[in-house]
């Protein structure tokens, strides 16, 4: 069975007042086995976002093909690159998103062999209330990143690059790990030398995080009360294409790369909350701050 060349259209970035981005029929380009007795399936197009393993921020969607009446659970939805010869899938994928020559494709993962088959027709349908949690944390972990940004911008000595608002981009110069959880966010920050040495003042963090918790806190509210729209701008459909969350805040218009799904408006969030707590990673100082909101 030949790989597919072009990348898979991908819908989810449609948002959520656009059906397809929830439900949506394709035709099935590829089935291989895969791992331990699953099976694989590569669609021209899907509405299902896939774990992206080099940086799995946001996990799959969970959902299901329904192929001749018959509906099959998605196991996982993966990330994976072909160049037209091999097909490599999540930690496999040996390029960076976007490289030339070659196709980068939505994996759906069937729990076991199904009888699909290529050329068939089948519907794509995913688990909208799991998307909808995943899409409040994604959204409401960038605006964290742009307030946290905005509550330690003064222990910046030195110029560093700015975030999508103006601020010393704090989020881009010391994350370690993001992570999406439903109607939440968890990231996690390395205090170390290197961040030092860019300039940034971590002595008498401990005894400030109250502080920078309250800043975040009322930022976040103020922002989140405006109800403004938030937009995905892309610059194609597939899967491996540059897209941009896209928000209208009181202080500017907030840019930021992002493969994710996220919210029409931040009218969808309320009752915000964070929390900030200093740590260590084998020795290193972490700070981990995590989000949470009601979906409205
Ligand atoms: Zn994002």
């Amino acid at each position: 069975m030949p790989l597919p060349s072009t990348d898979t259209v991908v819908l989810y970035p449609l948002g959520a007042e656009n059906p397809e981005s929830l439900t949506a029929s394709a035709v099935v380009l590829h089935v291989q086995p895969y791992g331990d007795g699953r099976e694989l399936v590569l669609l021209d197009r899907t509405p299902a976002h896939p774990v992206d393993a080099a940086w799995p921020d946001q996990g799959p969607d969970r959902g299901t093909i329904l192929a001749d009446e018959r509906e099959q659970q998605l196991v996982d939805v993966l990330l994976g690159a072909t160049d037209g010869t091999n097909l490599f899938v999540g930690a496999d994928v040996p390029v960076r998103r976007g490289t030339e020559g070659w196709a980068f494709v939505v994996v759906h993962v069937l729990a076991e062999p199904s009888r699909i088959a290529v050329g068939d027709e089948v519907t794509v349908t995913v688990d909208a209330a799991h998307r909808r949690a995943l899409s409040v944390g994604h959204t409401l972990c960038h605006l964290a990143s742009l307030a946290l940004n905005a509550a330690v911008a003064d222990r910046w000595g030195k110029p560093v690059r700015d975030d999508a608002l103006g601020h010393p981009d704090f989020d881009h110069e010391a994350i370690q790990s993001s992570t999406i959880v439903p109607n939440g966010s968890v990231d996690v920050f390395r205090l170390n030398k290197s961040l030092r040495r860019k300039g940034f003042a971590t002595d008498g963090l401990d005894g400030a995080l109250d502080g920078i918790r309250d800043a975040i806190t009322a930022t976040l509210r103020d922002w989140v009360a405006t109800d403004a729209p938030v937009q995905i701008e892309r610059e194609g459909e597939g899967l491996s294409d540059p897209r941009f969350w896209v928000c209208g805040l009181p202080d500017g218009t907030a840019r930021i790369a992002c493969g994710g799904t996220h919210v029409s408006s931040l009218a969808e969030l309320s009752a915000v909350s964070v929390t900030l707590e200093t740590g260590d990673d084998a020795g290193t100082g972490t700070l981990t701050m995590r989000c949470s909101a009601d979906p409205h």
